[in-house]
């Protein structure tokens, strides 16, 4: 029986053999810590009931722990070279499926109701390829996916932002935009040496659950991002201004801004970074009614 592929030796073996020349350009960085491997499946809370997509098998090393935990696996894989290692790697799974295809054009929602019995629970576990986290983070919480959770590898400084709260630094548009939909939270910490080739960067576990729709809602979703966004253009500028860059410099303008602020009872001296999700979703009304 064979060793692990994520094992440090059958992972050397699998790339000599393939004679593969590892992509930077597509984030390859394989998973050789089985340590690490477990204690994913196990913060995905994975039981063999569920149903598991997964962005970028590489040389299955995950996809081999999700197939043993899980009911079925559907991984999209965009290099085209891993194919016949994934082939023969997974040949003794079952359960799992490949897509050669860029996660970014898949249709998630269609792929899951033809391949998934969808009154299973679904969830999305990955090693993520780290130049496209967000995008694939974005297009998943903002898309109507029914997914139970999220476990997914990313770079610790992106893994920050995401769970970042009001008042520091990391806080910001990321943090808004995933926990408006989510609950999230860091699992753990990867070091570096987990992987081959080793990335230069740390990397961190990241859960997001679907959490319960916020008290208050913005009168549109996509108005309400994009405040935020303008909200956070000039993170060193005042506030005041970022949002004269939003809605205009005019005098009247500026007067209507004030007028809203203080309303919301918000200080016009005040930094983006310190106002709650909350905050965000008033003002964006607020500016809204008053035509704004
Ligand atoms: N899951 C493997 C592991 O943990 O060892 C590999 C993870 S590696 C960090 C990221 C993988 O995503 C690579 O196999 C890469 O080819 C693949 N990938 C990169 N861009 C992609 C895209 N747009 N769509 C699908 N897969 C992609």
């Amino acid at each position: 029986k064979n060793p692990p592929i994520a094992s440090p030796a059958r992972t050397q073996a699998i790339i000599n053999r393939y004679r593969l020349s590892i992509k930077k350009s597509l984030g390859q960085n394989f998973l050789t810590d089985l340590n690490v491997l477990n204690k994913i499946v196990a913060a995905a809370n994975l039981t063999e009931k569920d149903n598991v997509i997964e962005v970028g098998p590489g040389i299955g090393s995950l996809t081999e722990f999700l197939a043993q935990n899980a009911h079925q696996v559907l991984a999209f894989e965009i290099d085209q070279n891993l194919l016949p290692v994934l082939d023969d790697t997974l040949a003794p799974y079952d359960n799992v499926e490949i897509i050669n295809q860029d996660i970014l054009q898949a249709n998630l929602t269609e792929v899951a109701n033809e391949r998934f019995d969808m009154s299973l629970p679904l969830k999305l576990v990955a090693n993520l390829p780290y130049y496209i986290t967000t995008p694939i983070l974005m297009g998943v919480l903002q898309g109507d996916l029914q997914f139970e959770s999220i476990t997914v590898m990313m770079q610790k400084e992106v893994a920050d932002r995401l769970v970042a709260h009001p008042g520091t630094k990391a806080y910001g548009e990321l943090s808004i935009a995933v926990q408006y939909r989510s609950n999230a939270e860091i699992s753990f910490i990867v070091p570096r040496t987990a992987f081959i080739p080793q990335p230069n960067v740390d990397s961190a576990i990241v859960t997001l659950t679907k959490r319960e729709p916020h008290k208050v809602l913005p009168f549109d979703e996509k108005a309400f991002f994009k405040f935020v966004k303008g909200s956070f253009m000039h993170r060193r500028k005042s506030y005041w201004n970022n949002l004269q860059g939003i809605f205009g410099k005019q005098p009247e303008v500026k007067e209507r801004i004030l007028k809203v602020l203080d309303e919301v009872k918000i200080d016009k001296g005040i930094r983006a970074e310190t106002l709650q999700m909350t905050d965000f979703i008033r003002l964006t009304n607020a500016f809204h009614e008053e035509g704004l």
